[in-house]
This record gives C-alpha cells, sequence and structure tokens, in this order.
C-alpha cells in the first residue's frame, strides 16, 4: 500500500544537511561575527572595522588588516574542516588559536551569500571570490573567461584579481535566506545589532593593540570606536562609560601548576560602584570570549556582602589555563565553556576577588573616619 511507500528512509540532500548543521553553528548574527572576529585576531590584525545592515541579517562587513589569504587557498577557503590551525588531532588539545575546526567559513557560506577579499603583503593585488555551499562560485559575470579546467577536465573557478589593501574582508549578505525558519524567529533588527555590539565589545577590551570600531549602514557615526593604542581601563571607558571605568581595581593571582591555571587578569568594580544594569561577567578564557555560569554565580556571591540588594558590579577576567584543560566543544556555538578543576579554580578566583574588594572597603571605612 502507498502509506508503507511513504515510509522508506532517504537520505538527505547533501546540501540540506550541511544546512541544518550551519544553522546549529550559526544561531543568530552575532555568532557568525564572532567567528570572523576571531578569524581576524588570528590573522594578526591591529585594526578591524565591521559595517552591519538590518542587524547584520542583510549585511556583515568585517574588514581586518590582518595576514591576508593566499591566493592558492581561495578555492579550498570554505570546504568544511579546512583550516591553517590545525593538522593532527593531538594539535586540537594544544591550540594557542581561537578557530579549531576550519568549520565557520563553510558553515556561513552553506546559509549566506559570501565574498571575501584578500590579500597577502606578498601579493601585487588583492583577490577576490564568492562562495555558495562551500563552493567557490565562478564569476559569471565575466563569462567564460574567468574559468580554466584542472587536470580532470572539469571547470574551475578563480578568485578574481582586484585592488585592495593588505588583510581581509569578508562580507555575509542575506544570512539565513534559506532558513526560513531561522529568520523566523528575529524579532528586531535592534536586537540583533545589540548583540552584534556586544560580541565586539568584548573582544574589543579585552584584545589590546587593536583598533575596532562597529557601525550601522547609514549612520553618521560608529556605535563603538576604539583606537588600538587604548589601554585596558580606556577601552572599558568606552564601552560601559566612566561610572564603570571610575571605579575600576586591578585583578590578578600568582598561577597554580597543579591546577593548569597560567594565569588570572582583569578588571573589577569597587565597592563604591553599585550598577543598575546587570552586565554579564566579560570572562575570556584562552582569548576566547566565553560564559561559565557557575563562576558568574560565585563572583555574585561574593558581590553580595559588599553590595545593597539588587545592585550590580563589574567584572572583566582573562584567565590563561593550559589548553588541553579546557573542553571548548562543549556547545556547538563555542560559549559555554568547561575546564577542568573548575571549582578550585573559581575558589582561587573568588579569594583574590575578595582580596581586592576588602582592601578596598577598608580604604574607603578608613578614608571616611579621617
Ligand atoms: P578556523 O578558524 O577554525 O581555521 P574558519 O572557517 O574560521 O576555520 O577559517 C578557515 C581558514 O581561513 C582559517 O584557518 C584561516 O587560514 C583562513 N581565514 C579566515 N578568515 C581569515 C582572515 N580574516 N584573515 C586571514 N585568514 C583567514
Ligand atoms: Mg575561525
Amino acid at each position: 500500500p502507498e502509506s508503507s511507500c511513504n515510509k522508506r528512509i532517504k537520505a538527505l540532500d547533501v546540501s540540506v544537511v550541511n544546512r541544518i548543521a550551519a544553522g546549529e553553528i550559526i544561531i543568530a548574527p552575532a555568532n557568525a561575527l564572532k567567528e570572523m572576529l576571531e578569524n581576524s585576531i588570528d590573522a594578526g590584525a591591529t585594526s578591524i572595522d565591521i559595517l552591519t545592515k538590518d542587524g547584520g541579517l542583510k549585511l556583515m562587513q568585517i574588514t581586518d588588516n590582518g595576514s591576508g589569504i593566499n591566493r592558492d587557498d581561495m578555492a579550498i577557503l570554505c570546504k568544511r574542516f579546512t583550516t591553517s590551525k590545525l593538522s593532527t588531532f593531538e594539535d586540537l588539545s594544544s591550540i594557542a588559536t581561537y578557530g579549531f575546526r576550519g568549520e565557520a567559513l563553510a558553515s556561513i557560506s552553506h546559509i549566506s551569500h559570501l565574498t571575501v577579499t584578500t590579500k597577502t603583503k606578498d601579493s601585487a593585488c588583492a583577490w577576490k571570490a564568492s562562495y555558495s555551499n562551500g563552493e567557490l562560485l565562478a564569476d559569471t559575470k565575466r563569462g567564460n573567461s574567468s574559468l580554466s579546467r584542472n587536470s580532470g577536465g572539469e571547470i574551475v573557478s578563480q578568485p578574481k584579481a582586484t585592488a585592495g589593501k593588505n588583510g581581509t574582508q569578508i562580507i555575509v549578505e542575506d544570512l539565513f535566506f534559506n532558513v526560513p525558519s531561522r529568520l523566523r524567529v528575529f524579532k528586531s533588527s535592534s536586537e540583533e545589532y545589540s548583540k552584534i555590539l556586544d560580541v565586539v565589545s568584548r573582544y574589543a577590551i579585552h584584545t589590546k593593540n587593536v583598533a575596532f570600531s562597529c557601525k550601522k549602514y547609514g549612520d553618521s557615526h560608529a556605535s563603538l570606536t576604539i583606537p588600538y593604542n587604548y589601554s585596558v581601563v580606556d577601552r572599558i571607558r568606552v564601552v560601559y562609560g566612566s561610572s564603570v571605568a571610575s571605579e575600576l581595581l586591578p585583578l590578578s593571582s600568582k598561577a597554580n601548576e597543579q591546577l593548569g591555571l597560567l594565569k588570572i587578569s582583569g578588571f573589577i568594580t569597587n565597592p563604591n560602584y553599585n550598577g543598575k544594569r546587570n552586565i554579564m561577567p566579560v570572562l575570556f578564557i584562552n582569548n576566547r570570549s566565553v560564559s561559565c555560569d557557575p563562576l558568574r554565580k560565585a563572583v555574585n556571591a561574593v558581590y553580595s556582602a559588599y553590595l545593597p540588594k539588587g545592585g550590580h558590579s563589574f567584572v572583566y577576567i582573562a584567565l590563561e589555563i593550559v589548553p588541553k584543560n579546557v573542553d571548548v566543544n562543549v556547545h556547538p556555538t563555542k560559549r559555554e565553556v568547561r575546564f577542568l578543576y573548575e571549582d578550585e579554580i573559581i575558589e582561587i578566583i573568588c579569594e583574590s576577588l575578595q582580596t581586592v574588594l576588602a582592601g578596598a572597603d577598608s580604604s574607603r571605612k578608613f578614608q571616611t573616619q579621617t
């Protein structure tokens, strides 16, 4: 009967599978932007400019002055699992760069119109290519003259020579155009833009010696501008204002080899600061912006002794942990992180927080007494 025919198992089209997989990594424009920011930072950029339209859904353009991409790598740039950062399984546990599975650009190419223009310093010109479903697209505007054939006689698309500066510009247009179920969930482009701005702000605070700008198409001013030579405190002032920046105390702690904890650094607000706004901790582990719910709660518990009920602190904490102890694969979007000796390391962070806050509190009391 017909009904049993309908229940036959069929393989999904490979492009559908790739699109679904991409939609799991990239759930909002800000996820895609974070991947591209990390790529630019990995490439040694000292200047990163972002332009968006319609909350990043219509356009995200990210321009850096980093190393650029070799012309001969452009053909495989957007294939899955192509990366310049990792070649063996062992590498996975010791990588220092952010990217690690060579999936970001591939994913983005499955759910948007992606164009890459790039120039290495050794190249006489820049090269431009558009991608779709992991493949370099043929330049149809120029007809067959821009196509060449490989040894197997197949037509191969080539990047096109163009003018450009050293570095890379990535243009992502019409994100999720072929994932209508995803598009439907976006309520407003201003909400998506604020998520983008939040990601950029976090990296701008943490990534010293790099200039950042983030702008909405059509605006006369950028929403965020950070010159490369700004200090961390200056960066925090630009993002969160003077009320936060003028009440910061440095945070630091000794390394603990046994726990694989190499370094704690950062800035936290003193007990004078009592914010009305709840700002999620700016937390970086091995230069990757992450969230760690147990740490956030522990930090709040420490502050609760110093702040009136409902008051908020601001913390920026950067941890360096032996890479093999950090599990970055817990979540497809790589945000919530797990690491070995989590309880012990959180304890150490809270102790140094406590020391800094208690010191500030007693000096404050001392000042008011005299
Ligand atoms: P991953 O970062 O995990 O390697 P991606 O898909 O994010 O994977 O990027 C693939 C490769 O493309 C990178 O390994 C890098 O060589 C190159 N790449 C991507 N973006 C840039 C950029 N802005 N500047 C230089 N190289 C880049
Ligand atoms: Mg990457």
